[in-house]
């Protein structure tokens, strides 16, 4: 741990992660300033200070902020914002809360990162350790940001979820163990529309291992492995992959996840496994992975396994009614995790989707939507992009403006055997506040259909 003492911070945004690494800040007697573009609630800013802290509101002013040694900032910045551009002109250091977080502890990070999966993973990774008795907290993108975790607690390993943003920002930062799930288009309006320069973001988890440390990573990615044979990182590396045998690594055959280690071969039958589809062999190789290289026993991972459930809104089984089965993945918001999802349907499919198109290219499930849909449900403000795209593809299209009425007229078109799938490939903010507002939507209007059917039965 560096001690960072005498120093002073300006923290740029209100959110999650500025009043975490405000609270931080302060925790270590660092003189801290918040500067917030938009309003500070009230009740906020007494919190600040209370904490001795200074704020603005409403504006971020250079001059102020070029006052304090570093300026630390919200995920939600991006680095094309004027104020940055401006702070970095002059030479002002400006890092984001993760990198300043990562100053306060001396646990054992695993950092999580991908376009998707990385809830999926980080809350398995933690459960495996969790159940294996080790003094284990999440933190990041998922439940407390990493400074508020570290006011709070100390714990000896903490598992990180790391969005792009989050990594934007990061200079020294370096995890314990790596997992780099998978990087497809996503965000890309904060990137100028260019992959490689959001793999770069991704990339930034990896970028300063060394030896000592282990890099978990989709080996059938090609995003991520052209760029592990491109450097020379000298961390150990583990592959995933559901294509072929790796020596060092987990890998998917017949019927079995194969971890093929360091000392030992072990083997977990899928049967066995929480989470069913292939994206999720992936996430659950990774976090078998993370728990074996921190020596958790083979047994005590298996046993958790068994008791593990995901966060909502992932492929999660809302229920029946009649014969037809009701599935919310109403977070799969890019068309990745939606082909992951109709890859994994077996029964045929009533497709619900839509909302705020991110510049979607949906070439990629072009197939399984002619082969697996045989109802699309629109639903958004504007479905022209998936009009166009799927109508010549499915037999029945409809539009809707509801969680409700999609899930009333998915009842009314779905036939005895078949699956309604919320798999919206979109983000929700044309007609609800967030995706899991979508998914509660949706999930309460199934249950209360499901229950009027059995009552009428
Ligand atoms: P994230 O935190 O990266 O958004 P989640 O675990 O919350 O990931 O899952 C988001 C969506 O992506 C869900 O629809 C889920 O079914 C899907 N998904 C999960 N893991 C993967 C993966 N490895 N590859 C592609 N899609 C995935």
């Amino acid at each position: 741990m560096k001690e960072h003492k005498n120093h002073s911070v300006a923290i740029l945004g209100s959110g999650e992660s500025g009043m975490g690494a405000l609270r931080l800040a302060r925790k270590h007697g660092l003189k801290a300033f918040l500067s917030d573009a938009q309003t500070i609630p009230v009740q906020k800013q007494r919190r600040i200070e209370a904490m001795g802290a200074g704020f603005e509101q409403g504006v971020h002013t250079l001059d102020e902020l070029l006052k304090y040694d570093e300026v630390i900032k919200s995920p939600g910045i991006p680095d094309t914002a004027l104020v940055i551009t401006e702070l970095i002109k002059v030479g002002k250091p400006v890092i984001s809360e993760i990198e300043f977080a990562s100053r306060y502890t001396e646990a054992k990070i695993i950092g999580i990162t991908g376009s998707n999966g990385k809830t999926t993973t980080t809350l398995l990774t933690t459960h495996l350790l969790k159940h294996a008795g080790l003094n284990v907290a999440s933190a990041g993108n998922v439940g407390n940001s990493f400074s508020d975790l570290l006011v709070d607690e100390n714990p000896d390993v903490i598992v990180l979820e790391l969005s792009s943003f989050q990594l934007d920002g990061v200079v020294d930062f370096r995890p314990d163990i790596a997992i780099l799930l998978n990087i497809t288009p996503d965000h890309l309006d904060r990137y100028n529309y260019d992959m490689e320069q959001y793999a770069d973001a991704k990339w930034r988890l990896v970028k300063n291992m060394t030896q000592g440390s282990v890099l978990i990573y989709n080996a059938d990615d090609e995003m991520i492995t052209k760029r592990v044979i491109a450097s020379d990182l000298a961390c150990a590396k583990n592959q995933l992959t559901t294509k072929s045998k790796t020596n060092s690594g987990a890998y998917f055959l017949e019927g079995y996840l194969i971890f093929d280690c360091e000392k030992s071969i072990q083997i977990v039958p899928v049967e066995d496994l929480p989470l069913l589809g292939k994206h999720n062999k992936y996430n659950q190789m990774a976090a078998i992975l993370a728990a074996i290289e921190l020596e958790v026993p083979f047994g005590k991972i298996i046993e958790a396994l068994a008791t593990f459930k995901n966060a909502p809104h992932r492929l999660e089984l809302v229920g029946y009614i009649q014969d037809v089965a009701f599935i919310n993945d109403s977070k799969a918001t890019n068309v990745d995790a939606v082909y992951y999802a109709l890859d994994a349907m077996i029964r045929p499919v009533v497709w619900i989707a839509g909302g705020v198109n991110k510049g979607n290219d949906y070439a990629q499930i072009k197939n399984l939507v002619k082969n697996k849909v045989n109802t699309l449900i629109c639903m958004g403000a504007d479905n022209v992009h998936l009009i166009e795209e799927f109508a010549k593809d499915v037999d029945t299209l409809i539009e809707v403006r509801s969680a409700e009425e999609a899930v009333q007229q998915a009842t009314e078109l779905a036939k005895a055997g078949e699956v309604v799938l919320l798999s919206p490939a979109c983000a929700s903010f044309d007609l609800f506040n967030n995706y899991e507002h979508r998914g509660d939507l949706f999930r309460a209007e199934v249950l209360r259909l499901k229950k009027i059917k059995e009552a009428v039965k």
